[in-house]
C-alpha cells in the first residue's frame, strides 16, 4: 500500500532562470509590489492537482482521467515576489471510494522562506467519455506518520465543515445580521442616497470553447475557466475599489458541470459584499451546450480581494447596497464566509 508521501509531486516555476516565464506571470512590466497574475497561479495549481492525482489514479486505472470536483478556501498568505521561484508541493492527503484530495503548498524558497498559499482540492476518478463515464473506485492510502493522519483527517474534516456551511447558508438570518440588512436598506430610502447599489456593480463576458482548451478529452480544462473567471472578477472589482485590488483568499471553488467543445459560456461578476478594505466578488460560469438544449452553471466562484495602496498598506472600500433579496442573500452569504476565513487567519 502506498503512502501520502510516495504521492510527492513537486512543480516549480523558474521565474528567476526564465525570462519570457517570469514576464507571463506578471501583471504590469514595472517593478510594482504584488505583480504576480493571480489567475494563472491558479491555473498552474489545478494542473499541478491533476497531475499529482493522476499519477496515483494511474496506476491502477490506466485510462482513467480525473477532474477537478472542488477546491477548498484558499487564503493568500504573502504576496508573490517576482525575484524568486515559485515551488508547488503536492501530495496525496486523503483516498476516499473515487475522489481524493490533494494538498498544495506554495510557496518561494530563499532566508527565510515564503509561504504564498497552502491549497486542497478534491479531485474525483471517471472512466469512459460522454454519457458513459463512471467513477473508478481507488484503493486507499496507507497512513503510518502522525503527520499524515493529521492530514488526512483534516481532509475529511474540511469536507465536513464545508457540508456545515452549505446548510448555515440556508439559515436565516440571525438578530445581528438582519439589522446589518436593515441599515443597508433603509440608507438607501434616506433623501439624496448616493451608495453604490450592488446591482450596478457587474460585469460579463462570453466565450466559446474551441479543441485547443482541450484537457481531457472532451471536457475543458478546469484552470483555464477558473482563471477567466477571475480575471473578469478582478475586472468588476475595480468599479468599488477606490485603489488597487490585489487578491486576498478564495472562498471556495465547485465545479457543477463539464464544459465541452463547442459550448457558449457565459462568465458573470458581481461585486456582492465589501467590508473595511475586503471586497467580495461572485463569479459564475453558465455553459450553453453547442446544440443549445442545454443550459447549466458550469462553476460558482466567491473571490475576495482587498484594497491597497502602492505600499500594500490597506485602504477603505466604500459600503455596497444589496437591493432586493437575491443581492442581500448574496451579501449575507459573503458575509458569513468572509467571517469564516477570518476566524481561521488574518487575511493579507
Ligand atoms: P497542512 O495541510 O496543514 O499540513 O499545511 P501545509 O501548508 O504544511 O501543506 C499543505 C499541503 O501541501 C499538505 O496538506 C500536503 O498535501 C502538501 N505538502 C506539504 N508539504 C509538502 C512537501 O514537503 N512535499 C510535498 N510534495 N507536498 C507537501
Amino acid at each position: 500500500m502506498m503512502r501520502p508521501v510516495d504521492t510527492s509531486f513537486t512543480k516549480i516555476l523558474s521565474l528567476t532562470s526564465d525570462e519570457a516565464l517570469r514576464r507571463r506571470f506578471m501583471v504590469l512590466d514595472e517593478p510594482i509590489k504584488a505583480n504576480m497574475r493571480f489567475g494563472l497561479l491558479l491555473e498552474v495549481l489545478d494542473k499541478v492537482a491533476e497531475e499529482a492525482a493522476l499519477n496515483y489514479v494511474n496506476r491502477y486505472h490506466p485510462d482513467a482521467r480525473v477532474v477537478t470536483a472542488a477546491i477548498d478556501n484558499i487564503v493568500v498568505r504573502h504576496v508573490t515576489d517576482m525575484s524568486r521561484d515559485v515551488h508547488f508541493k503536492a501530495r496525496i492527503n486523503h483516498v476516499g471510494r473515487s475522489s481524493l484530495e490533494v494538498g498544495i503548498r506554495v510557496e518561494q524558497p530563499g532566508g527565510p522562506v515564503r509561504h504564498i498559499a497552502s491549497c486542497y482540492f478534491t479531485m474525483v476518478a471517471r472512466s469512459g467519455m460522454g454519457e458513459g463515464a463512471v467513477s473508478v473506485v481507488l484503493p486507499g492510502l496507507d497512513y503510518e506518520e502522525d503527520i499524515e493522519k493529521e492530514r488526512a483527517a483534516k481532509a475529511l474534516q474540511r469536507r465536513e465543515d464545508y457540508k456545515r456551511q452549505q446548510a448555515l447558508l440556508k439559515e436565516p438570518p440571525s438578530r445581528e445580521e438582519f439589522e446589518m440588512l436593515t441599515d443597508l436598506h433603509s440608507a438607501q430610502d434616506e433623501p439624496g442616497f448616493s451608495g453604490l447599489l450592488a446591482g450596478r456593480l457587474t460585469a460579463d463576458a462570453w466565450e466559446r470553447m474551441y479543441p485547443e482548451q482541450e484537457n481531457v478529452p472532451k471536457k475543458i480544462f478546469g484552470g483555464y475557466l477558473i482563471r477567466r473567471a477571475y480575471e473578469l472578477a478582478s475586472i468588476c472589482c475595480e468599479q468599488v475599489a477606490p485603489n488597487r485590488p490585489i487578491p486576498a483568499a478564495v472562498n471556495r471553488i465547485n465545479f457543477f458541470h463539464p464544459v465541452r467543445m463547442g459550448d457558449k459560456l457565459h462568465y458573470t461578476a458581481r461585486v456582492v459584499y465589501t467590508n473595511g478594505s475586503m471586497i467580495c466578488v461572485e463569479a459564475n460560469i453558465e455553459r450553453i451546450s453547442r446544440d443549445r438544449t442545454t443550459k447549466a452553471m458550469s462553476n460558482s466562484c466567491l473571490f475576495t480581494f482587498v484594497n491597497v495602496d502602492d505600499e500594500l498598506q490597506h485602504q477603505p472600500v466604500p459600503l455596497v447596497y444589496p437591493a432586493n433579496y437575491g443581492e442581500d442573500a448574496r451579501y449575507l452569504a459573503a458575509h458569513r464566509s468572509c467571517q469564516d476565513l477570518r476566524k481561521h487567519r488574518q487575511l493579507i
